[in-house]
């Protein structure tokens, strides 16, 4: 079984930076990727990313001088730094058609025989790795963890018909003893478990609010703790999890479900969502969203 001593993640948004961040915690060095800032220092983005982790709570960093176990980069110019990585792990947006962009050059980029593995919450991946060479596919898994993920312990881990049993193996040990996960292994299905039933169960609460014409507050205190979220309900957890990811998870849905699936009768698409993200108001990564950050 390989072993695992350095790793990447590539987009350093929400998932990607404190992904990073829990990686480091477990002593191993990490490269942190995003793209290119189109101004001053290139490598600005990811760098912005470990700054903010700094400061977030609940913090992702058990503490904050693990930071300097990551090295922040850009994807134009610092390819280079994938030569010597074990485990690629990808957190860019949750589009099919840039995902395989990049899976297109991490295939020249990558050390032969590393790990890659998407971060993905719904696209499944026979989806990701069409295209890709037999060594890609060989060597591909998903590994979705869940938001915060220092804090939260499930990680969902789905292995394509390719992939090789050791790859499977070194990564299923790797989260569980190095990264504090409990794994449960997913059928390759949109969504996997906990985003089949909790985008439903989203979708459904933001529906009722809107056609009950409940309050934020009202909303959160009915959907929170009495359906087991402590602190906060299905708005919270919306800006938690980004607003803008939102209509990318339902259209990723919508794409893969089965024609029946009762999905598609609840999807709708919610115009405040769209107000809220054209100004900048996309959760707590922006200006905040259904609550204020100030
Ligand atoms: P995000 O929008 O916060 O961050 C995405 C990052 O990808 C950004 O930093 C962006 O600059 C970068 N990016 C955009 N285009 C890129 C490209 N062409 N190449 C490389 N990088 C690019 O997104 P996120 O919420 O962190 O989600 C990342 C992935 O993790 C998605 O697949 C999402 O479905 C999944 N996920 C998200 C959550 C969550 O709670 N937000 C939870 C579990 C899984």
């Amino acid at each position: 079984m390989a072993e695992i001593k350095k790793v990447a993640v590539i987009g350093s948004g929400v998932m990607g930076g404190a992904i990073a961040a829990h990686v480091a915690n477990a002593g191993i060095p990490v490269v942190l990727l995003d793209v290119a800032a189109k101004e001053g220092d290139r490598s600005a983005i990811a760098k912005g990313a470990i700054d903010r982790l700094l400061k977030t709570d609940p913090a992702p960093f058990m503490h904050n001088k693990n930071a300097r176990l990551i090295t922040p980069g850009n994807l134009d110019d610092d390819l280079n730094l994938l030569a010597d990585v074990d485990w690629i792990v990808e957190a860019i947006v949750e589009r099919l058609d840039i995902k395989h962009a990049l899976y297109e050059k991490l295939e020249k980029a990558r050390k032969p025989g590393s790990i890659v593995s998407s971060n993905t919450s719904t696209i499944p991946l026979d989806k990701l790795v069409e295209g890709r060479s037999a060594e890609f596919q060989r060597d591909f898994v998903i590994t979705h963890f869940f938001n915060p993920p220092r804090y939260m312990r499930l990680l969902e881990l789905v292995v394509g018909k390719k992939t090789s049993p050791d790859v499977a193996k070194t990564i299923e040990k790797f989260c569980d003893v190095n990264l504090g996960k409990g794994v449960v292994h997913c059928h390759d299905t949109p969504g996997f478990i906990a985003n089949r039933i909790g985008t439903f169960w989203i979708q459904q609460a933001i529906n009722s609010a809107m056609d009950l014409g409940l309050t934020v507050e009202e909303a959160d205190a009915v959907s929170g703790r009495p359906m087991g979220i402590p602190k906060t309900g299905v708005f919270g957890l919306v800006d938690l999890v980004g607003l803008d990811l939102m209509p990318h998870i339902s259209a990723s849905l919508l794409s893969t479900l089965p024609p029946k699936d009762a999905y598609r009768d609840i999807a709708r698409d919610v115009p405040l969502f769209k107000k809220l993200i054209e100004s900048g108001y996309t959760g707590r990564k922006g200006k905040g969203g259904f609550y204020r950050l100030d």
